[in-house]
């Protein structure tokens, strides 16, 4: 797959661009990440995305929903800053540096709400999941001044674009620069071959991946992983890079040859991020 124009993550890089927390830092500092995820009927989004923005190192995650998902994160973490919402609005969620948006949020008057409230914000934004399904039926409304880096995985992204699922994956790297191109955003085309596209840039191929990581939730703790890189300062491309690398490399640590659960990837994340400094 890598040629000209497109190149391999490598840990080097990983580790190079991986924010660290200064001497004089403090949470705000390091990031606030905002997430809009999970609804009444799908909680575990909600879980697994905060996981992964917690683990990621966010200086703060701030989880906004409604009451069954926000029962499940209180209790799941109490680290997170949860704000129950009885109206889809974020106005009282306070401060981000960034937005998580999507996974398991439904596609009713209630998230189309939200994924317009969210993204009207000044601030990046990572859209994942039924975002993206919610912007299908207008894919111009990803075309605004702060950056949008989308995580879609191939039926997604042919909801958004028009291709076929097969030919997309069939021909990953073209179909994520092609979108990246015509939607404006930054692509992290998600599946076997995981791809981080935008246009003008050479596109990036990341190959830490296991098969293990295809089973239910994995993409919700990618997604809370690149919004927490986005809200620590990152632009989407390298936001999107790293987190593709840490979760598979998160992976294939919960994994170890056998089943992993989506929860177990999140908690392997800082021992992905230690492994980065080891001597190979
Ligand atoms: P989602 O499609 O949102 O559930 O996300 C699934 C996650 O698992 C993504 O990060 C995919 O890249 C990853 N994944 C799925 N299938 C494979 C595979 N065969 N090999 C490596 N990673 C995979
Ligand atoms: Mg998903």
């Amino acid at each position: 797959l890598p040629g000209p124009d497109v190149t391999a993550l490598t840990r080097a890089s990983v580790r190079a661009t991986l924010p660290r927390p200064a001497a004089a830092s403090d949470k705000y500092r390091r990031g606030v990440v905002g997430v809009v995820a999970g609804s009444d009927q799908y909680t575990g989004a909600a879980v697994l995305a905060v996981g992964g923005a917690l683990h990621a190192g966010a200086g703060m995650v701030r989880y906004a929903g409604p009451s069954r998902p926000v029962g499940q994160v209180r209790a799941r973490w109490p680290e997170a800053v949860v704000t129950e919402l009885a109206e889809p609005s974020i106005d009282d969620v306070g401060r981000v540096q960034a937005w998580v948006l999507g996974p398991g949020l439904g596609t009713g008057r209630w998230a189309r709400e939200l994924v317009l409230r969210v993204l009207a914000t000044d601030v990046p934004v990572l859209v994942d999941a039924d975002g993206l399904n919610v912007v299908a039926h207008d894919v111009s409304l990803l075309r605004r001044t702060a950056p949008v880096l989308i995580t879609p995985h191939a039926g997604e992204l042919a909801r958004l674009t028009g291709a076929a699922r097969g030919d997309i994956e069939a021909a990953p790297l073209a179909h994520a620069r092609a979108a990246a191109a015509e939607l404006g955003v930054t692509v992290l085309l998600k599946g076997s071959t995981t791809v981080v596209a935008e246009e003008g840039e050479p596109a990036r191929v990341n190959g830490t991946g296991t098969p293990w990581l295809a089973t239910g939730g994995t993409g919700d703790v990618l997604s809370g992983i690149a919004g927490s890189l986005l809200a620590q300062g990152l632009g989407a491309r390298d936001a999107g890079s790293c987190a593709a690398y840490l979760h598979g490399l998160a992976g294939r640590i919960a994994a170890d040859g056998a089943p992993l659960t989506a929860a177990a990837v999140a908690e392997a994340l800082p021992a992905a991020i230690r492994s980065l400094d080891e001597e190979s």
